[in-house]
């Protein structure tokens, strides 16, 4: 199988009736084999900042970030790189910044953490900028956003860090572009404030991971009832129409960053609700490539609607399914 989907390394993300889709990195896990995938993603659709993070034994220096930083936009010159501030807590850990709760998923996690705690915010905000100089490939994503006072708070924070870089290098070679801002949709309490979320953003990425645990009540990491954690369930398949129906209206441009986008019939019904951006592990992009170059997107609107027709959460891995077999 590896070998059929090297097939389509050099060939363009693209769909039999010809939409291109942009099939991005989800990286921080292994920061060797996701700069060697330069060649073949599309860009870095999601850097998760806390796995570095979390492989010391204490906070990085902003010199140790910059540093860290630098090397993932260097790689991806030309193509975008989407950072995600720092989304610790919940089952993310650090060993040096022990948090102990009865409910972690539900607690002191993402954009709450770091709002909290300006000084680790600004220090991680200053060294994206500094890493940036003299490229304009950096965006910026707030992770667990779920109010807009978050919004507007970490804004201005960053205006601040942005202010503080500019001046101090202003002398030297390279202007510190201001980089585009976005969130991540993954709490459901922002599927209700799209609108109002709009104007404050410039692009919206959408967690399935947590946006699946958090509309279901279930936890994504619990065996015991891996069974209901259902990526495809009919509540999800909704949010996520809804989302990509309100990023057109509002001209926002919109990605998918979570699991469900490296995921064989996941990534169909996404082509078929419309979205054309997908960020996945390393492992997934090829074998998506593959499938994205195999379907046309009006037989996939067709499928959505003879699986919505069937009114139950299992239809679409059946019907989808079935498409993804006749295709090979
Ligand atoms: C998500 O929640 O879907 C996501 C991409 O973020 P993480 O898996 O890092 O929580
Ligand atoms: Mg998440």
């Amino acid at each position: 199988m590896d070998e059929l989907f090297a097939t389509v390394r050099q060939e363009p993300s693209q769909t039999l009736d010809g939409v291109r889709v942009s099939l991005l990195l989800n990286a921080g896990l292994s920061a060797d084999t996701d700069i060697a995938m330069n060649d073949t993603a599309d860009g870095v659709g999601l850097f998760r900042t806390e796995i570095p993070f979390m492989m010391r034994d204490r906070f990085p220096s902003e010199q140790e970030q910059v540093a860290s930083y630098r090397r993932v936009l260097t790689s991806y010159v030309g193509k975008p790189v989407c950072m995600r501030t720092l989304d610790v807590g919940g089952d993310k850990q650090l060993p040096y910044f022990p948090i102990v709760e009865e409910n972690p998923f539900l607690g002191w996690r993402g954009i709450r953490l770091t709002l909290d705690h300006p000084e680790i915010f600004l220090v991680q905000l200053k060294a994206m900028l500094r890493a940036s100089q003299g490229l304009d490939n950096l965006s910026i994503m707030l992770p667990m956003v779920g109010n807009l006072e978050e919004v507007r708070v970490a804004r201005r924070l960053l205006d601040r860090a942005w202010r503080e870089v500019s001046a101090e290098t202003a002398e030297q070679q390279g202007v510190v572009r201001y980089p585009s801002l976005g969130v991540m949709i993954e709490v459901p309490s922002l599927l209700y404030q799209l609108s109002e979320l709009a104007p404050l953003v410039d692009f919206w990425s959408v967690g399935t991971n947590d946006l699946t645990q958090y509309l279901l009540a279930v936890d994504r990491n619990n065996g015991r009832v891996a069974d209901i954690y259902d990526t495809l369930h009919p509540a999800v398949l909704r949010a996520l129409q809804q989302i990509i129906d309100a990023a057109r209206h509002h001209a926002k441009p919109v990605s998918i960053c979570g699991e469900l986008a490296g995921d064989p019939v996941g990534v169909l019904v996404l082509l078929a609700m419309g979205y054309r951006r997908f960020s996945m592990n390393n492992s997934n992009i090829m074998r998506i490539k593959y499938i994205v170059r195999q379907s046309r997107t009006d037989e996939l609107q067709k499928v959505l609607r003879e699986a919505l027709s069937h009114r139950h959460g299992g239809a679409f891995k059946g019907v989808f399914g079935r498409y993804l077999q006749e295709r090979g």
